[in-house]
């Protein structure tokens, strides 16, 4: 066996224990196990010639939550029967600043999920460039179908709790499913209330008390940004491109108008009832449409194809069957199978942006790098949500408030830096890019290497 073989298998065989290990600490956590390979694998050969990190356990310990809090939220609903949910914040690593990471309010939600999002979460702050450590929350709380003083109450109970382990220098928590500017309202009113205090502790607040501009916009921005610096550096561009886009929250309306604003044509959107489906692409004016359907109606997807005689509606199917140059899959994990991979190479599909958190199973993401498709992994493609977040934890401590166009320029710019650290550690060579490599390990490093200069902590 050559030297270069006996290396691989020594790697190979030091990552197969490891996740023996990972998934015999964490039984009946898959998305939480399947994050954690994601990254192992590729930061196994990283440093299979950097002894320090395996002697001091790096990746031992950074798949360890620091600490996971687990807590009752009983709130009444409007008919005044009492109700039980369980919420959760998991604080995971701390290395290179306050936790910080979404709150998510779905029915799904879980430890494993959580523990998942918080794993991936310490990765995308620390490529941010900002000193942020990774956290997340939530609640297997289903805010559709309640009203708004039912939400009310919800978040008030659930902050009733968890204030006491958050704060401005310790852990910041923001949006994510189920949680946008409602409901961010909602708990930062009660922990003021409670504490006292007018501290920036929460991210994705009102303008008119704390929030940042382009907060909003951040994440879908962001990601478009991000697929453009990709297309830019294979050279080419987003003008005319036909995208294809996940979902109809926050996330996608806003990929989807930034995509609309740099010449592509968004062709689909979805919820969880199904996709529509726009030949000629969206224009601005039906994703404001989609936006107030979703944000202030509250509505179902297939109104959209009810209204606008160009748009058709896709019962219980999702968008991947459909002809196009790049996805932007921006609704929830474990969206895109190996199978909707397989569809979309074969119907000429060459870039994916991960708009969403690990949309893509295992499978599909083989058969992307596989059929050489250029593949944006969520920790870098949807980083610009929480470096804008990162942004109005600034204005918020120093009690400031920038401008729209000073925020858009800070979020292309980080977006940029981002897409070219990827580069950096991903390049490999003859012009490839391996961009789940470049990113695994641009966050890791960072993260790593403060844990290294803190002893065994
Ligand atoms: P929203 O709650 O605003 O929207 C979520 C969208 O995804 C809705 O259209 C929802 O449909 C759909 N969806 C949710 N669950 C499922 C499911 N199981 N199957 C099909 N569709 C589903 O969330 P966001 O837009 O904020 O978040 C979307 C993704 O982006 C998540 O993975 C989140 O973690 C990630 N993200 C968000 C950030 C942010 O700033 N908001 C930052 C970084 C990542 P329905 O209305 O039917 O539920």
């Amino acid at each position: 066996m050559s030297k270069v073989h006996a290396n691989k298998a020594k790697t190979q065989s030091y990552l197969d224990r490891y996740m023996e290990g990972v998934g015999k600490r964490n039984p009946g956590e898959p998305e939480f196990v399947q994050a954690v390979f994601e990254v192992a694998s590729t930061i196994f050969p990283f440093i299979a010639d950097k002894p320090i990190y395996h002697e001091m356990q790096i990746l031992e310990r950074m798949a360890e939550p620091e600490r996971v809090i687990s807590f009752r939220v009983p709130w009444t609903d409007d008919k005044g029967n009492i109700r039980t949910n369980r919420g959760w914040r998991v604080q995971f690593n701390s290395a290179i600043g306050p936790y910080k990471g979404g709150i998510r309010f779905h029915p799904s939600v879980n430890q494993s999920i959580l523990k998942f999002l918080g794993f991936e979460q310490t990765f995308k702050n620390s490529l941010t460039g900002l000193p942020m450590g990774g956290g997340k929350g939530g609640a297997n709380f289903n805010p559709k179908g309640k009203s708004d003083l039912e939400v009310m109450r919800f978040c008030q109970s659930f902050v009733t709790e968890l204030y006491r382990h958050i704060g401005e220098d310790t852990d910041i928590p923001a949006g994510d499913i189920g949680v946008g500017g409602r409901e961010i309202g909602f708990m930062f009113g009660q922990y003021k209330r409670i504490t006292n205090r007018f501290v920036g502790v929460l991210t994705g607040k009102g303008l008119e008390f704390g929030g940042s501009k382009m907060r909003t916009e951040a994440t879908g921005y962001g990601a478009v940004f991000y697929l453009e610096n990709m297309l830019k550096h294979h050279g080419e561009g987003l003008e005319d491109k036909t995208v294809l886009i996940s979902g109809s929250g926050n996330v996608a309306t806003y990929a989807a108008e930034k995509a609309i604003h740099l010449g592509a044509k968004p062709l689909t959107m979805s919820d969880s009832s199904g996709f529509i489906h726009c030949a000629q692409g969206f224009t601005e004016e039906q994703v404001n449409w989609i936006k107030e359907l979703k944000e202030v109606r509250r509505g179902r997807i297939h109104e959209a194809a009810d209204e606008f005689n160009n748009i058709t509606f896709h019962k219980g199917e999702r968008p991947w069957g459909v002809e196009g140059n790049c996805i932007i899959p921006s609704a929830t994990q474990n969206e895109v199978s190996g199978k909707d991979a397989e569809s979309l190479i074969k119907n000429g599909t060459s870039y994916v942006a991960e708009a969403a958190n690990m949309p893509c199973e295992q499978e599909a993401i083989d058969a992307f790098m596989q059929a050489n498709i250029k593949f944006g992994p969520a920790k870098a493609v949807n980083a610009g949500g929480v470096g804008v977040s990162g942004l109005e934890m600034s204005q918020n401590s120093a009690r400031i408030a920038w401008e729209e166009d000073h925020l858009r320029e800070l979020l292309e710019n980080m977006m940029r830096d981002i897409h070219a650290s990827c580069v950096e550690y991903g390049s490999e060579g003859g012009g490839t890019v391996n961009y789940l490599k470049g990113a695994n390990i641009a966050g890791f490093v960072k993260v790593a290497d403060a844990m290294l200069s803190y002893g065994h902590v």
